[in-house]
C-alpha cells in the first residue's frame, strides 16, 4: 500500500511584528521562523508520519532552499525521485507576516511550483501507476494537477482532490476525483451554499457529488468534519483538545484520512482516525507537527 502526492512545495518565512507595516513604511520584526510547507509537501510528510510508503511529484528550485525541502522530505521518509529541481529557478516561498493582533498578510510566490508541467506527471506515471491512492491540491497548475488525475484514473489509483486553494475551473476536475475534500471555505466557494446545518452541508455536498465526484467529505475546524453517504450526511466530530495552532490542520487530515483508506477502513472510520491525527496537529505550536501513527495510536487508547 502506498500513497503518492502531487503538489507544491513551499519555504515559509514566518515574521512577527507589532503590527502589520503600511506601503512604503520600514518596521522592525520581532523574530523569524523558516517553515518547510506548501500543502503538497505537508500533505505527503503527514502520510510518512503515519507509516504510508509515501512519493512525491514536485517541483523545487536550484536555490538553497531547494535542498531544505528535499532533505525535509527525505528525513521524513518521503521517497523525491521524482521530485525535479529547475536550473535558474526559485524554490516556492511564502512570506508571512503575523501582527500582534492575529492580523496577517502573505504573500506567496509560486516559483517551481508554477512549473510543475504534465510532462513532469507523464515521465513519472510509474510512481502513480505502483501507488494505491493520489492525492492532489491546487497550489501547482491545473493542467498538471489535470494530468495526475487522469494518469491515476487511467491505472485504477483511488483519486483524491483536496480542492485549496479554490481556483476557477476546479469544479472542471470534478469528474476525474473519488473523493473531494474541501474544507467549509473551499466549500462555500465551491458551491454558494453557506452554512454548517445539516441542510446547507447536505446540499453543498450533493452539489459536488452532482459536479463528477464520487464522495465528498467536508473539514469544519472545531467541529470535526462531514461526510455525505448514500445521501445522508454523516458527521464525525472533532476531538477536544487544547488548540495551539492550526495551521496545517487541514492537511494533516487528508494525509491521515487517505492514509487509512488505502490500509483498508471504510470512509467513516478512515474520518475517525483522520480527526484523530489533526487534533493531534494542532496541539503543537510547530508547522512541523504532523503526528506518527505510535502517537494517535496512543491518543486513541486515552
Ligand atoms: P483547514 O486547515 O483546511 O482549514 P480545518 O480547519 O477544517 O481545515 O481542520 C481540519 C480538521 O482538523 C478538522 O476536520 C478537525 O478534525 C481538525 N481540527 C481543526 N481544528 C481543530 C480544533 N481546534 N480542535 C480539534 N480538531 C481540530
Amino acid at each position: 500500500m502506498s500513497i503518492v502526492v502531487t503538489g507544491s512545495v513551499n519555504v515559509d518565512f514566518i515574521l512577527r511584528v507589532t503590527a502589520l507595516p503600511r506601503p512604503n513604511e520600514t518596521i522592525t520584526g520581532h523574530d523569524m521562523a523558516v517553515a518547510i510547507g506548501g500543502k503538497g509537501l505537508n500533505q505527503a510528510v503527514a502520510c510518512a508520519r503515519l507509516g504510508t510508503p509515501t512519493r512525491m511529484i514536485a517541483a523545487v528550485g536550484d536555490d538553497s532552499f531547494a535542498g531544505q525541502a528535499t532533505g525535509y522530505l527525505t528525513a521524513n521518509g518521503v521517497d523525491t525521485g521524482a521530485v525535479t529541481a529547475l536550473p535558474g529557478v526559485a524554490t516556492g516561498v511564502a512570506n508571512i507576516f503575523v501582527a500582534e493582533d492575529g492580523q496577517n498578510m502573505i504573500v506567496v510566490t509560486p516559483g517551481a511550483n508554477a512549473r510543475l508541467t504534465p510532462g513532469m506527471v507523464d515521465a513519472a506515471e510509474p510512481v502513480i501507476a505502483g501507488a494505491q491512492a493520489l492525492i492532489v491540491q491546487l497550489e501547482t497548475p491545473l493542467p498538471t494537477v489535470r494530468r495526475a488525475l487522469e494518469t491515476a484514473r487511467r491505472h485504477g489509483v483511488l483519486t483524491v482532490l483536496n480542492p485549496a486553494p479554490v481556483q476557477a475551473g476546479a469544479k472542471d476536475l470534478f469528474t476525474l476525483a473519488d473523493l473531494v475534500t474541501p474544507n467549509e471555505t473551499e466549500l462555500a466557494a465551491l458551491t454558494g451554499i453557506d452554512g454548517q446545518d445539516d441542510a446547507s452541508l447536505t446540499w453543498a455536498l450533493q452539489a459536488l457529488i452532482d459536479a463528477g465526484a464520487k464522495q465528498a467529505v467536508v473539514t469544519l475546524g472545531a467541529q470535526g468534519s462531514a461526510a455525505l453517504i448514500d445521501g445522508r450526511l454523516v458527521r464525525v466530530p472533532a476531538f477536544t483538545v487544547k488548540a495551539v495552532d492550526a495551521t496545517g490542520a487541514g492537511d494533516h487530515f487528508n494525509g491521515a484520512l487517505v492514509s487509512r483508506l488505502v490500509a483498508g477502513d471504510d470512509l467513516v472510520s478512515a474520518l475517525r482516525y483522520a480527526s484523530a491525527a489533526s487534533a493531534l496537529s494542532v496541539t503543537r505550536a510547530s508547522a512541523d507537527s504532523a503526528a506518527t501513527a505510535g502517537e494517535v495510536a496512543a491518543f486513541l487508547a486515552q
